[in-house]
């Protein structure tokens, strides 16, 4: 389906071997949408595969695949389990309609129909199948605002923690570390009393940016309280997660931020440490964590400062 919110265009795929019927229904629906032709159940598969349609027509009995096969083959992939389907079929006996239904046809339709009533049930289907796809829009909305920071758009505390959770489950499993970075931006209250909250805001959208492009699309950014920000580094060690952190440090010393004719620059200071199958608890792991940031601030900031796990706690 091209467009869920205004007019929609959708997609019908018509399978019969029978080229009159093809035809018959593709005039029928004409004007409720895209019609194409399928002629065998093959051709149906590869078709709903290729592009999915928002509803599909499906004949029975056909040569080689018949429409009970079809369906199944829809059902069971991921691509196509979702596209709903009418068969429309000579087939009018319960116990065919009944297996049609429980292989999850939203309906069945006995030919000979009544064109009218075709078109009017096809249209209620689509009417749900539009409903279906703006309720899946706005999921996807609602997940993206339940996770996300709204200032910078990084992850919100909240994600980071599940995430954090299932990353620590992982690592004790497999026995592969990863690593955790806390980043503090420095002396940000400065920022936010000589240029005003507005710049500190823009200085933390700019900040997010940057460490998102240093970093790779695994890691995990967080924004975990107002300057200060989580990073999740899978499947790495601290040796090469002190390379990424060095990375983030020089590329946070090069932005520029142009406020009043100038040019505002500010740096950064990273804790860094090692999640792996010696770890107790996350919390332990953020105490751990926390102790290099605040050394890292304490020993002149705008630097990275790694702790290991079992010697500090
Ligand atoms: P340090 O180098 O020790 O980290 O010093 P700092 O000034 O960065 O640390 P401090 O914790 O004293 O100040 C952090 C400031 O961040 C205080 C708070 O008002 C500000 N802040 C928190 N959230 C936001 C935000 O969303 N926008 C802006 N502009 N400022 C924020
Ligand atoms: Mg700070
Ligand atoms: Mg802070």
């Amino acid at each position: 389906m091209s467009n869920a919110t205004d007019s929609p265009e959708f997609a019908i795929l018509v399978v019969d071997d029978a080229p009159e019927n093809v035809m018959l229904l593709s005039l029928i629906l004409k004007d409720l949408g895209t019609v194409s032709a399928a002629l065998s159940g093959r051709e149906a598969i590869d078709k709903a595969l290729e592009s999915p349609p928002d509803l599909i027509l499906l004949d029975i009995q056909m040569p080689d695949l018949d429409g009970y096969e079809v369906i199944r083959a829809l059902k069971d992939d991921p691509r196509t389990e979702n596209v709903p389907v009418i068969f429309v079929t000579g087939l009018s006996d319960a116990g065919d309609e009944e297996k049609g239904l429980k292989l999850g046809a939203i309906d069945y339709i006995t030919k000979p129909y009544k064109p009218a009533v075709v078109t009017a049930r096809v249209r209620n289907h689509l009417r749900l199948r539009e409903y279906a796809m703006r309720l899946e829009l706005l999921n996807g909305e609602l997940e993206r605002l339940a996770t996300t920071d709204a200032l910078t758009s990084a992850f919100n505390r909240r994600y980071f923690m599940s995430r954090l959770e299932d990353e620590f489950k992982r690592v004790r499993r497999y026995k592969h570390p990863s690593s955790l970075l806390m980043i503090d931006v420095d002396h940000f209250k400065r920022i936010n009393d000589g240029y005003g909250h507005d710049v500190g805001d823009v200085v933390l959208v700019q900040l997010v940016k940057v460490l998102e492009n240093a970093l790779r699309d695994l890691d995990t950014v967080a924004r975990i309280g107002g300057e200060e920000f989580a990073i999740l580094l899978p499947e790495t060690g601290t040796k090469e997660a002190l390379v990424s952190a060095d990375r983030l440090l020089n590329a946070v010393r090069a932005i520029r931020v142009p406020v009043a004719g100038k040019e505002l620059s500010f740096t950064i200071s990273i804790g860094c440490t090692q999640l792996d199958a010696d770890c107790e608890t996350i919390e332990d792991l953020l105490k751990v964590v926390d102790i290099a940031l605040y050394e890292a601030k304490d020993s002149g900031r705008d630097k990275v400062v790694v702790r290991d796990t079992v010697e500090t706690v």
